[in-house]
This record gives C-alpha cells, sequence and structure tokens, in this order.
C-alpha cells in the first residue's frame, strides 16, 4: 500500500479523537482549478497551546489495527473498515516532511493495539525518540499513551512528548464495562496516577536544580544540567458524550475526579458519531453538538469560575440546558444571588455573573480600588453591558424588574421569563422589544 493511501485511511481513523480541540468548517479545495488551498487536507488539525496559540499538527494512528473490541470505536476488531500501518520511519519522514513545508508545527500519534500494550506503546515511544534524538525535532509532539503499557515505557513517552493523554472514554464503570469490556477504569486510572508522579517529580527537580547557585569562583563547578522535563504541557483525556446513557451530572462529576485526582490539564468531550456496522448497544443517532458545547462550558466554569459540579447541572434532569449557556442558566436558576453589586462583591461573586469573564473580573476589581464604579466605566472596560446589567448593581444603575422565578424557567426551556430577565434592568432597553434569549459566551 502506497504512502499517500495509508495517510488516508490513518487520518480519516483518528479524526475521532477529539483530545487536540479543532473546529469543523465547510470542505473546500482547489481541484476545479480555481482558488487555492484546501481545508480537507489529510491528518492536519489545529490545537490550542497553553498560551492561546493555534498551532496545525500532523494527526495520525500509527495504525488501525487493534485487537480490542470497542464498540463505539470504527477501529474496534470487528469493524469492516480498511486497515493500515505505518512503520515508524514512515511516520518520522511525514513529520518532517510536512513540516519543513511548514504544514504543521508538530504532531498527534495514536494507535490501535496490536500484539499487546507494551509492543504498540514501544513504537509509539520509537517514533517520539527518533524524532528528538535522531532529527533533533523541536517541534511539539502529543501522544495517546496506552493504559496497559509497562510503567518504563510511560516514563520514556514523557520525556520525548510535550503532551501524554490516556482516553478514560466513557464516564462510569458501568459504561465502560458495558461498551469496551477489555477495558478498566482501574489501569486507566493507575497510568493517569503513573504519568502525574512522574510530571511532579520531574517538575520538582528541576526546581531544585534551578535553585542552586552558580559559582564563578575560579575552579568551582558550575550549575549543573537541569533534569529532563517531562510532558511539560501536561496530560489530557477524552470523554465519549451520547454513546451511554449517562447524563451530564455524570459526566461533570467524572471530569471534576480527574481535575481533581490527576491534575488533568484538559477533558476532551466527543460527541458520539454512529459508526458503520454499529453494534445495537449504541444509539442510532448522535447527541446534539451543542450538548458537547454546552458541557466544555461547564467544565470551564468548573476550572476557572470557582462552580462545583454539582451546582452548575439542572437537579431533576441531570442535564444542562442547551438554550442558554450553563453560566446564565445557574444566574436564572438562582435569583436570591442577583443583584450583585459591582461595588462591593468578592471576586468568587462576581465571577457568577452572565456576560463577566475572568480578564473583566480582574478589571472591575482593580479600577473600584481607585474610585466607586459607575454604569458609564462598564463600555469603557469592555463589559458586555446588555448581558451584565440586568444581573448587577452600580453607581448610575439598578435593574427595574425582580429576577424571574428559576424554577419556572427550568422547567420550561421557552418560559418567557427568560427573554424577561435578559431585559430585566436593561437601561436602553424595554422589556416589550426583548429580543429572543441569545447564547451568551463566557469567555
Ligand atoms: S482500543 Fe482504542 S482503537 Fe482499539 S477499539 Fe478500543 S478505542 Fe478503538
Amino acid at each position: 500500500m502506497d504512502l499517500q493511501r495509508k495517510l488516508a485511511i490513518l487520518a480519516d481513523a483518528a479524526k475521532y479523537d477529539a483530545s487536540c480541540a479543532s473546529s469543523g468548517t465547510d470542505k473546500r479545495d482547489s481541484r476545479g482549478g480555481s482558488g487555492m488551498g484546501s481545508s480537507g487536507g489529510m491528518g492536519i488539525c489545529h490545537s490550542y497551546t497553553p498560551d492561546g496559540r493555534c498551532i496545525s499538527l500532523l494527526k495520525i494512528l500509527l495504525t488501525n489495527h487493534c485487537q480490542y473490541d470497542c464498540l463505539y470505536c470504527v477501529n474496534r476488531s470487528s469493524s469492516n473498515v480498511p486497515r493500515a500501518k505505518f512503520s515508524v520511519e514512515e511516520v518520522v519522514t511525514l513529520t518532517l516532511d510536512f513540516y519543513r513545508r511548514n504544514c504543521i508545527e508538530g504532531l498527534f500519534l495514536s494507535s490501535g493495539i496490536v500484539k499487546s500494550p507494551d509492543f504498540t506503546m514501544e513504537l509509539l515511544v520509537e517514533v517520539a525518540r527518533v524524532l528528538r534524538e535522531t532529527h533533533d525535532f523541536r517541534g511539539y509532539i502529543h501522544l495517546k499513551t496506552i493504559p496497559d503499557a509497562s510503567e518504563d515505557l510511560l516514563r520514556r513517552a514523557g520525556l520525548y512528548a510535550d503532551r501524554l493523554s490516556i482516553n478514560v472514554e466513557l464516564p462510569t464503570d458501568t459504561g465502560l464495562k458495558q461498551l469496551a469490556p477489555e477495558k478498566d477504569t482501574a489501569a486507566i486510572h493507575r497510568s493517569m496516577g503513573r504519568l502525574r508522579l512522574h510530571i511532579d517529580d520531574a517538575k520538582a527537580q528541576r526546581k531544585a536544580a534551578a535553585a542552586v547557585p552558580i559559582r564563578v569562583l575560579p575552579g568551582a563547578s558550575t550549575r549543573p544540567a537541569r533534569p529532563p522535563r517531562f510532558a511539560p504541557a501536561g496530560q489530557s483525556t477524552q470523554m465519549i458524550v451520547g454513546a451511554d446513557g449517562s447524563d451530564d451530572r455524570s459526566i461533570l462529576q467524572s471530569s471534576a475526579t480527574l481535575y481533581q485526582r490527576f491534575r488533568m490539564r484538559r477533558v476532551y468531550y466527543s460527541a458520539f458519531s454512529p459508526i458503520p456496522d454499529a453494534s445495537r448497544a449504541l444509539p442510532l443517532q448522535a447527541p446534539p453538538l451543542v450538548r458537547e458545547h454546552r458541557l466544555y462550558q461547564a467544565d470551564w466554569l468548573m476550572r476557572f469560575y470557582g462552580f462545583d459540579h454539582q451546582e452548575i447541572v439542572d437537579d431533576g434532569t441531570g442535564l444542562l440546558r442547551l438554550d442558554v449557556d450553563p453560566k446564565l442558566a445557574w444566574a436564572l436558576a438562582h435569583p436570591e444571588r442577583f443583584p450583585v453589586d459591582l461595588n462591593h462583591a468578592p471576586r468568587e461573586l462576581l465571577l457568577r455573573v452572565p456576560g463577566l469573564g475572568v480578564g473583566s473580573v480582574d478589571k472591575l476589581v482593580a479600577a473600584r480600588r481607585a474610585r466607586r464604579l459607575r454604569a458609564e466605566d462598564l463600555s469603557q472596560l469592555k463589559v458586555p453591558t446588555r448581558k451584565v446589567l440586568p444581573f448587577v448593581v452600580v453607581d448610575g444603575h439598578r435593574p427595574s424588574g425582580a429576577m424571574p422565578n428559576g424554577a419556572a424557567i427550568a422547567t420550561s426551556p421557552s418560559h418567557p421569563a427568560l427573554a424577561q430577565a435578559t431585559a430585566a434592568g436593561a437601561p436602553l432597553r424595554t422589556v416589550a422589544s426583548a429580543p429572543v434569549p441569545m447564547q451568551m459566551g463566557l469567555f
């Protein structure tokens, strides 16, 4: 099989992994002779670095042969898809070629499991080793880690990769047993725990080495070489949404545990997409994509806004509302917490105001140290007043209407009170001309 065909198969097989987030777009290309470029090129996806830069990665599987039979996976052993396998040299060559042409800034490499977890992991580590040691490759490497692989292989993977990830796959142990019986939640957690220890150890050693003073006296030894980094971009995981019956409450609970126990850099949510020849145990339809989006927003609330996972999801259904974002939904369900006084409220309470992001809150807190805030100041501080004013008190503004009854809204997504809440107190808008509820961004 030629390299182009392998790339087509193994890039397509990797597209279900959401661990390097990229957004979808229309398919376009210039094959008809007009225009330039293509949005459907094989294997290149976008990911975000901790400082917010977007980078392109070659995203492929080493092989889509797999001895496991996870029901939700297109590469499972019983699946009837074309199979292919790269050699280590082929992945290295592809990565370097794409890199030299300035098409990518790094590699995202995953794999089906062949022969044994250790055999597969050894190949993944070898790709990273050859890239780093033989070719002095400085680009980004994200390696998918096989949970049952030996500790030594995990350790070696972390020396070459920027980020490691182990997919938890399903939010509950019951779901995993039902849909991926060969996988074991305990083994997944054990490997995540090992990675965490290696990451912490490497950080502590580098910190200790950096603290050793440089000696400049004649004959004195210089500062010793710093110990190697271990997966400096941390570890992440992915959860499939909608393949089993788990509600959003269980999904967020599982994420909260992963963040707390293993200090995950990210949990990615991937809406289940029906696969060819799917098992009857799987739903016939994909969950709405907006559910995946709401989970990401809720995840953001847990990580940056001080929300506990238990308070984000509606008590009755266990699901996030799809019509409004989780922060607005929480505000509407807790009218007793509003309006919030922008001149006196603590930072934690400001973070709960719909429309106020972390950056806006920091600007408000800094500004009110100098003098009392007035309504006009909000626009100057680039605060989205239309979203914020219905929920706050500030000099020169007080919401005119009472906050709507959250319980009533929670049971009726189209409740008119939602529109009233958006309009209540907005100085330049009347309730009668209030718009239909809109998505409110968190960021
Ligand atoms: S082990 Fe991974 S590649 Fe293999 S069937 Fe399960 S999810 Fe798919």
